[in-house]
């Protein structure tokens, strides 16, 4: 039935969350088993309150996040998608992770919600690094400021660009398929609603219950991402 409702939408949209990404070996963040979540308050630290009054252990927690990050790499589910996009067999992805994997395995149109650890800039001058600065071990510019992640912290807005290009793409899907969301973080949970109100089919592709399971019209529980992608992959080929 997934195949068929792939095959027929003309407006595919696809939403991403950390569970997209555990199959390449990066935890997620409220997963019961290894949610990274647990281990670290995430509100104190990848906060602007920690970046303005705590910035070693800051840079720290990112420092280590960037570098675990650099440990991984797209797995064949990332690969499928940007796949799919250039075949126009879907039209676009919004995601909240910040790995940037879908770019690294080739998709083009690619809302990041929560922007990317693969970036860095400078608070003061605002010139962008790649995140390998934060190998070496000094993060600060050449101007003396500081290099923070391009990631959204707590106590900051969506970046405007993203947000708008993820609204665009969503009111104009007719289907919208979730992949490995806990869909607990708001506004970014506020999409597949949308998606629904509009019109679209939603498909929720989640190992455990979301709190928008009772909107979609379909869920899929017992299946993992990486192998659900290769399934309808292998039937789309063969038609
Ligand atoms: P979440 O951790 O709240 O939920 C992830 C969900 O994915 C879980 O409910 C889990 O059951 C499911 N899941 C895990 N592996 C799966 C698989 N292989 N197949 C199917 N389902 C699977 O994640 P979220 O909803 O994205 O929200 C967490 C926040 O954490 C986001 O804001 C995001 O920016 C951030 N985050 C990003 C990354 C990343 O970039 N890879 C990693 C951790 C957290």
């Amino acid at each position: 039935m997934l195949k068929q409702w792939i095959q027929e939408a003309k407006h595919t949209v696809i939403f991403t969350g950390a569970g997209m990404s555990t199959e390449s070996g990066l935890p997620d963040f409220r997963s019961a088993n290894q949610g990274l979540w647990r281990k670290k308050n995430p509100s104190k630290i990848a906060s602007t309150d920690a970046l303005n009054n705590n910035v070693e252990e800051f840079i720290a927690f990112y420092r280590q996040r960037v570098l675990g990050v650099k440990e991984y790499k797209p797995h064949k589910g990332h690969h499928i998608l940007a796949d799919w996009e250039r075949k126009g067999i879907i039209q676009s992805i919004i995601t909240q992770n910040v790995d940037g994997f879908h770019q690294l395995a080739g998709s083009a149109r690619v809302a990041e919600l929560h922007g990317t650890l693969q970036k860095l800039h400078c608070q003061v001058c605002g010139r962008e690094y790649d995140s390998t600065e934060y190998v070496h071990k000094d993060y600060h510019c050449e101007c003396g400021g500081i290099l923070r992640p391009n990631v959204v912290l707590f106590g900051e807005s969506l970046p405007e660009e993203a947000f708008q290009l993820a609204l665009q793409d969503t009111e104009k899907s007719d289907l919208f398929i979730v992949l490995g969301s806990s869909l607990s973080v708001t506004p970014a949970n506020q999409f597949p609603l949308i998606a629904k109100e509009n019109g679209a089919k939603l498909v929720i592709v989640n190992q455990e219950e979301t709190q928008m399971d009772l909107y979609a019209d379909k869920v899929i529980r017992n299946k993992k991402i990486g192998e659900l992608l290769q399934e309808l992959d292998q039937e789309i080929r063969v038609k």
